[in-house]
This record gives C-alpha cells, sequence and structure tokens, in this order.
C-alpha cells in the first residue's frame, strides 16, 4: 500500500518545527513530525496513521550532536543511532546506552532511525525506555514556551505515548556516565536478530564489598511501556552480590510483574520466565563488569 497523501514541511530549525505544529494544532490540522522514518514510514505505507501534514526534521539544524557537559551526555534527537554506536564517548562513558543501541534492529535501521525517534515513539518493546528508567535520563523537549526538561520515569505514559504535548518536540536525551564500580548488562530475546524483543531486561549493578547497592532493574516488551523491578531491587541492596541473591531478587521481580503481555508469539506466562531468565543472566553479567 502508499500513504494517504499528506503536505511535506522541511523546517530549517527545531524553533521553526515548533511554529508550524502550533499553526497546525490552531487550525485543527492533524500534523506529524518524521525523523529517520523507519517507524513512522510503514505505519503511513499500512495507513495506520494518516497525518494531513509531516514536519521532517532531518533539515533543522542543531538536533544530531554529541556531547559530555559536566559528566552528563547529551545525545541529539536526530543523532542517529549509528552515530551513537560509533561515539567513542558513549561506548566509554555509558557503556549501557551503547549495547542497547546496538540492539535496535539492523544496521540500516540503525543508518536512518533517530535516537529521538524511539524515544518519542516509546514502543514497548523498544530498548531505550529500559534503559532511560535504569539511567534515570531526562529528554529534553522544545515548545511553543520554550524548553523544559522531562525525567524519564514521566516521559514514558504508557503503550506509544510520551508526555509530551502535540506542539512539543524531543530534541535532545541526557544521561549521566557510567560510575566506576558499577556493572551494566542489557539482554532480550527476540524470535530473529533484529526483530523487536518479546521481552529484555536492562539494569545497572553497583557493587561494594562484595555488597550489591542501588541497583536499578527495568524490563521491556512486556508491559505498556518499560517498568522497573522495584522488588528484584528492594531484594539486592545490601545482599551479597552472588547467583543465590540474583536468583531470589530475579524471581521476586518476575513473579510482581502486573499482568505481562499476551501475543501470537508470547503467553504472559513466557514473557514473566523470560524476565526471571533474563534477569537472574544480566545480574551475573553486570557483576563481573563491576570488577566483584
Ligand atoms: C525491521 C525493524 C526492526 C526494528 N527493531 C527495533 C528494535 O529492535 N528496537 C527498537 O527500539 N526499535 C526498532 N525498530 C524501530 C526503529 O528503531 C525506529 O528507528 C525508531 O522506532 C523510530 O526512529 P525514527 O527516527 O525512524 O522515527 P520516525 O519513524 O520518523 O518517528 C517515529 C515516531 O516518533 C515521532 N518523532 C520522531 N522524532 C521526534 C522528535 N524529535 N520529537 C517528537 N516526535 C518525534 C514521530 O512523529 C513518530 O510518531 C525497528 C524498525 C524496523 C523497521
Amino acid at each position: 500500500m502508499k500513504p494517504a497523501s499528506f503536505d511535506y514541511y522541511s523546517p530549517a530549525s527545531a524553533d521553526e518545527a515548533v511554529a508550524l505544529l502550533q499553526k497546525f494544532e490552531d487550525d485543527g490540522v492533524d500534523a506529524k513530525i518524521v525523523a529517520g522514518g523507519q517507524s513512522l514510514m510503514p505505519m503511513l505505507a499500512m495507513r495506520v496513521a494518516r497525518p494531513e501534514a509531516l514536519i521532517d526534521l532531518r533539515r533543522a539544524v542543531g538536533l544530531d550532536h554529541i556531547g559530555e557537559n559536566n559528566g552528563v551526555i547529551a545525545v541529539g534527537a536526530m543523532a542517529s543511532k549509528s552515530a551513537a554506536e560509533e561515539s567513542p564517548l558513549i561506548r566509554a562513558k555509558q557503556p549501557l546506552f551503547h549495547a542497547a543501541t546496538r540492539l535496535v534492529g539492523h544496521r540500516q535501521i540503525r543508518n536512518r532511525g533517530s535516537v529521538g525517534g524511539s524515544f518519542a515513539h516509546a514502543d514497548p518493546a523498544s530498548e531505550y525506555p529500559a534503559v532511560a528508567l535504569v539511567l534515570g535520563m531526562e529528554m529534553k523537549v522544545l515548545g511553543p514556551s520554550g524548553p523544559r526538561l522531562i525525567p524519564a520515569d514521566e516521559f514514558f505514559v504508557t503503550y506509544m505515548t510520551t508526555s509530551m504535548e502535540s506542539t512539543e518536540i524531543l530534541t535532545e536525551v541526557r544521561m549521566p556516565a557510567l560510575p566506576a564500580g558499577t556493572g551494566w548488562a542489557i539482554q532480550e530475546f527476540a524470535r530473529r536478530n533484529g526483530d523487536l524483543a518479546l521481552a529484555g531486561v536492562a539494569l545497572t549493578l553497583p557493587v561494594a564489598g562484595g555488597k550489591c547497592g542501588d541497583v536499578r532493574i527495568a524490563a521491556f516488551g512486556v508491559n505498556a511501556t518499560a517498568v522497573r523491578l522495584t522488588i528484584a531491587e528492594e531484594a539486592l541492596r545490601g545482599q551479597p552480590a552472588d547467583q543465590t541473591s540474583f536468583a531470589r531478587a530475579a524471581a521476586a521481580g518476575a513473579q510482581a510483574l502486573e499482568e505481562p503481555m499476551t501475543c501470537l508469539h508470547a503467553s504472559a506466562e513466557y514473557r514473566r520466565h523470560l524476565v526471571q531468565t533474563l534477569t537472574a543472566r544480566c545480574l551475573a553479567e553486570a557483576a563481573g563488569r563491576s570488577g566483584h
């Protein structure tokens, strides 16, 4: 199928894009931002989405930076996933985000798909929302009244829904550098390499004196949005960083999941089982990386 017809706009700046969104909102025109098009274009082709106007961010300057300021790594929303994957800064200072990026789709999709697009799209099976919860990331958005920062736990609302207003665009995502002595891991299960995950787990595990510190764990592909496994986190805090603690926490975390999704490929119970297995494996992998 081919997309329904739409008007095409190519603003030269983020401000211009926001002004267009505001104008269309005022005129009652259904407008959508397009970034890399890797999720939106198939939706247009299948006519799941039929916006009357498309606002393409590719020519908008100043949205594709990758840099660090005072220990905070900032990635422009229009930086491609390949640029994030190839960034020496991200590889060295935030290896969890780097590893998550490499799990997204195939190389061709990472070449075209933007980092910001995956945050804005908020697919429950996407790796980035889970990593954002684990790292306590912040999203910088721009609207008619200026920029604002939204913490990750307020950004992802539910299935493909964020707390951005319809006249706002995402301009940057921010994350802290990984502290020394903190292990990390991300693992997922997909039917084929490059597919969106049936379930996945991302976590950070600080270890000091053989004991777990402030562990942060999130699962994706399981509920309508990525979820923190707080029961597992609490079960680990102050406990020995060993297989017994990891197995107990993984079981408690998976058991506490609220109504995992069911689909053609995986039942709720299968997803729960995947989360338990992947959490235990991630904890063991992260403990190794923590130097423990
Ligand atoms: C075969 C295949 C496999 C895939 N596998 C994975 C995977 O394993 N993991 C994964 O996470 N993704 C996967 N994807 C999706 C892919 O990563 C997309 O690149 C990503 O979801 C969207 O990025 P994009 O730049 O292409 O955004 P687009 O498709 O252009 O836009 C997606 C949505 O976000 C909105 N949007 C985009 N940028 C902004 C912005 N700056 N401000 C406000 N709104 C914005 C758009 O309006 C649209 O609603 C896969 C896609 C395909 C086709």
